[in-house]
């Protein structure tokens, strides 16, 4: 049922408030809603989104992405009153979160102010833009701006969420209570389903029939999603998200100790990234993260890279991995590694 599976997110989302849920079909409609959402709370137009963001494909979400290249090339003209700002990426802006939210707020309230601004959306930590793990503090002390100056704060956890980092969501890590929380991609293992999870008090601010479609809240992927939950509940995905992460970082670090462009292993659970940099500085090698990962697919291994300058080489394996096959990848990257990298 809908309603229930309402109620184990609200259980398991941050924060103790009372809190209402609506399903869609897909995490970029999670995304829409929830702007929509936070504009009707707010009667404010602009929605804010920060550096090296991905929100999805739909024409709303592809002017909230921080890439252009090959989200939004050739689609435009692109959706007005969406601003970016600068996020906290510890490697490049030797930021601490405080710093780093002070400027990120500065940017708010120059750029957009908060008369006009509706929300901040951020993903605690950062998919597509290469797994980018904020400066500790940096996701509150926004939320804290965002709730003194009436702003929605809405986590997009569509990638992070849900078990993936060890935790039921990303937003743990930093003591994090955002107003929105959407989930998306795990939650129904594979089924089109994604929710806002938010306020009541906000999520009751659309007029009747101002949200909705045909087929969000559909009853496969509820049912799915139940049994998803079922699994998480357990435990068990957790304790597979935590073997998972010793194995690929012991085993990224012994990588690092001879291959010296292997920079800022980051990440959590079944979420790890690293960066190719030109040794000693964090100039990114993006030609080298092709070449891995083209030697990697024709040994059977397939690898995604990401990140704004498409240097990073992430892993975001299924929990049911084997430590048997991280290994395997492991070594087809030394491999590529020792073939191509001349440094
Ligand atoms: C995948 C993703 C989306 C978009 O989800 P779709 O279901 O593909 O529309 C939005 N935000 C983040 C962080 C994502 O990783």
């Amino acid at each position: 049922m809908p309603s229930r599976l309402a109620e184990r997110l609200a259980q398991h989302t941050p924060g103790a408030h009372a809190k209402k849920t609506f399903f869609v079909n897909s995490g970029a409609e999670a995304v829409e809603n929830a702007v929509k959402i936070a504009r009707a709370h707010t009667g404010r137009r602009v929605v804010a989104a920060l550096d090296h963001a991905f929100h999805g494909r739909t024409s709303l979400t592809m002017a909230m992405n921080h890439r252009v290249a090959p989200y939004g090339t050739s689609f435009g003209p692109f959706a007005p009153d969406v601003q970016r700002v600068p996020n906290s990426y510890p490697i490049r802006d030797g930021l601490t979160g405080a710093q780093a939210a002070a400027r990120t707020i500065e940017y708010l309230e120059q750029r957009i102010g908060t008369a006009d601004l509706a929300a901040i959306i951020a993903e605690p930590i950062q998919g597509e833009g290469g797994f980018v793990v904020p400066a500790d503090g940096y996701p509150p002390a926004l939320q804290e701006w965002a709730t003194q100056n009436g702003v929605v704060f809405i986590a997009d956890e569509i990638q992070a969420g849900l078990g993936r980092t060890g935790t039921w969501f990303a937003s743990e890590f930093f003591n994090l209570v955002p107003d929105l929380v959407l989930t998306a991609k795990g939650i129904a293992d594979g089924l089109p389903l994604a929710g806002i999870t938010g306020r009541a008090e906000i999520m009751d601010s659309a007029h009747p029939g101002g949200l909705g479609g045909t087929f969000g809240g559909n009853p496969v992927s509820i049912a799915a999603a139940h049994a998803v939950l079922d699994l998480l509940e357990t435990g068990a995905p957790f304790a597979q998200a935590a073997r998972i992460e010793r194995t690929l970082t012991d085993g990224l670090q012994s990588l690092a100790q001879k291959h010296v462009v292997i920079g800022y292993i980051r990440g959590y659970g079944a979420m790890i990234a690293f960066e190719l940099l030109e040794p000693g500085t964090t100039i990114p090698l993006a030609g080298l993260a092709s070449q891995i990962a083209a030697h990697a697919a024709k040994r059977g291994v397939l690898l995604l890279t990401a990140g704004s300058y498409g240097n990073v080489i992430r892993f975001l394996p299924s929990l049911a991995v084997t430590n048997e096959q991280i290994e395997v990848a492991l070594e087809v990257i030394g491999e590529a590694l020792a073939a191509y990298n001349v440094a």
